[in-house]
């Protein structure tokens, strides 16, 4: 990774940091149709592709290297983008190194636990990166805005005092650093939507039928408890961005645009990382030249010994004959 590149994606998402200790007022310190002076939409589908070619080249070194984890947390309100953000970011990645968990309405077994249970049992392996659609920060926020949330989750009396969200806050924040210094790395993004801009989704999801599946009346329910949410989100995002997992507020008006920037924070915590194909043992390096004078005695006739290396221009081979192609073809046929 060239340090130029890596210093503009650090310095493309500085304004969205939420620096710890700091104390946030969302309507006031962002805005959500903020757009780093990217005026066409077509600058930035190219600045995402960028980025998921970068993202692809990073998750399979970590993959490799089966060292440090990812977890990408993601929050929004309703129609906030999430489900599109994980679809486009993570487009170019191998999905057998990726684990998406999304979190619901906690079910009785979730709610016979301990809060963080169930986020727990979601974590990413080593070499993988996970990503919670929607998190245990609802632990913090659905369950503040509507505190029958609480009552069901069976706490004693001494757990559901006035300091309960401060507590949760505080455990929260010890859970991630403590997942943090054993090597998984936490990547918090809020995808901030703007009022009208939900209004304006909302009524497309009516409008076309093909989203009409995505319409929930309980979603616009949701949205008279707009204030609420955003004095809890603004709590949270105080209370818990740290150095080891910081906040991340991501302008949402623009889909485009939020993509760009999911990309960005973790590309950014991927080039932090920095994870490495393991190198081998000047032993295996023999063992494997060993081999490969074995494989290369085994060639056919007429075929370069190490095509690979051939092309690579890494041996001087014959070219490969172009009869044995089909003539192999002939006989396939005869016996079909
Ligand atoms: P979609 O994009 O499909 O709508 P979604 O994440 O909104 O995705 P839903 O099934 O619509 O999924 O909603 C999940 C609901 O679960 C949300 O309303 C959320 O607030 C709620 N929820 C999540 N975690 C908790 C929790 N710990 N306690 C109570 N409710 C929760
Ligand atoms: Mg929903």
């Amino acid at each position: 990774m060239g340090d130029e590149r890596a210093e503009r994606i650090a310095e493309f998402i500085e304004p969205l940091r939420v620096e710890p200790g700091s104390k946030v007022r969302l309507a006031k310190d962002f805005d959500p149709g903020y757009r780093a002076g990217i005026s066409k939409k077509k600058e930035g589908v190219e600045l995402l592709r960028n980025g998921i070619e970068l993202l692809a080249d990073y998750q399979r070194r970590l993959a490799a290297q089966d060292t440090y984890g990812v977890l990408l947390c993601l929050q929004a309100l309703d129609a906030g983008g999430k489900d599109g953000t994980i679809r486009h970011v993570m487009s170019g990645v191998n999905p057998q190194g990726v684990r998406v968990s999304g979190f619901k309405v906690p079910s009785s077994e979730e709610l016979d636990h301990d809060y963080l249970w169930r986020y727990t049992r979601e974590l990413p392996r080593r070499g993988e990166i996970g990503i919670f659609n929607r998190s245990h920060y609802e632990e913090v926020l659905v369950v503040r805005v509507h505190p029958e949330n609480l009552r069901r989750q069976k706490l004693p009396d001494t757990a559901r005092g006035p300091d309960v969200w401060e507590r949760r806050y505080r455990e929260i924040n010890d859970w991630e650093h403590y997942l943090s210094d054993n090597g998984f790395r936490i990547v918090k993004l809020f995808l901030n939507l703007s009022k009208d801009e939900q209004r304006i989704r909302f009524l497309k999801r009516i409008d076309v039928p093909e989203r009409n599946w995505k319409f929930s009346s309980a979603d616009v329910r949701e949205r008279a408890y707009w204030d609420d949410y955003q004095r809890a989100f603004s709590q949270m995002l105080s209370a818990t961005s740290t150095e080891w997992a910081p906040w991340y507020v991501i302008p949402a008006d623009h889909k485009w645009f939020a993509r760009v920037c999911a990309a960005a924070v973790l590309a950014h915590t991927l080039i932090d990382i920095d994870p490495r194909y393991p190198q081998v043992s000047d032993e295996t390096r023999s063992e494997l030249a060993e081999v490969r004078r074995e494989l290369e005695a085994e060639a056919p006739e007429g075929a370069a010994p190490d095509p690979y290396a051939a092309q690579a221009g890494r041996a001087a081979a014959p070219p490969v004959a172009k009869e044995r192609h089909r003539k192999r073809k002939k006989k396939h046929h005869r016996h079909s």
